[in-house]
């Protein structure tokens, strides 16, 4: 099973980005090409019946797999970023952190309105990524068509926070 091959490649790392934080390290199964291409095998099998025209990735690691499973599929890869990255016309979205809070951006003309969106990041936590993500599409007349993760903490509840804009969520390992 992939879960089982992923958990044994995923790498925990103490301490990081600050003590008492046990960090999920993904960068383990980029160095595997032929894992990688079974993550998105297995994510285009599990998300066959979800109807998307797009898929948008969270900066950075949500680029990985998110540009991969999008040309898996020949369909477009949008890139959501943190603030001031983006060249072209933008619309953003702040959203809270621990301490302080954080603004992400998608360009204007990243879909047409109406566009049915996959939103794809590494991992789930508490899901206040992705909420804000999510007000960002919807911002731009995008339809949440559901989510995909390689990971995700469930203790955290951000599974709950994620379904008043779509149940249909996917992830490799939890
Ligand atoms: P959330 O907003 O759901 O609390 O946090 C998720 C975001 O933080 C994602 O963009 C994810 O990349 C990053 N993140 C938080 N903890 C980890 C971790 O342990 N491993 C990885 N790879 N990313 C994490």
């Amino acid at each position: 099973m992939i879960d089982n091959l992923l958990k044994a490649t995923i790498r925990d790392i103490v301490d990081f980005p600050k003590p008492g934080i046990v960090f999920k390290d993904i960068t383990p199964i980029l160095k595997n090409a032929h894992l990688c291409n079974l993550v998105i095998e297995e994510f285009a099998t599990r998300l066959k019946e979800v109807h998307f025209d797009v898929v948008a990735g969270i900066e950075s690691r949500g680029f990985l797999f998110g540009l991969m499973l999008a040309n898996h599929l020949g369909i477009p890869f949008v890139p959501i970023r943190k603030e001031g990255k983006l060249p072209a016309q933008t619309t953003k979205q702040s959203y809270d952190l621990e301490y302080g809070s954080a603004t992400i951006e998608m360009h204007t003309d990243a879909f047409e309105p109406g566009a049915r969106v996959l939103i794809h990041d590494d991992l789930l936590a508490t899901g206040g990524t992705v909420v804000a993500a999510s007000k960002l599409i919807q911002q731009l007349g995008g339809i949440i068509a559901g989510y995909s993760f390689v990971i995700s903490l469930d203790f955290l509840n951000g599974r709950q926070r994620l379904l008043p804009y779509s149940n249909q969520l996917i992830s490799l390992v939890s």
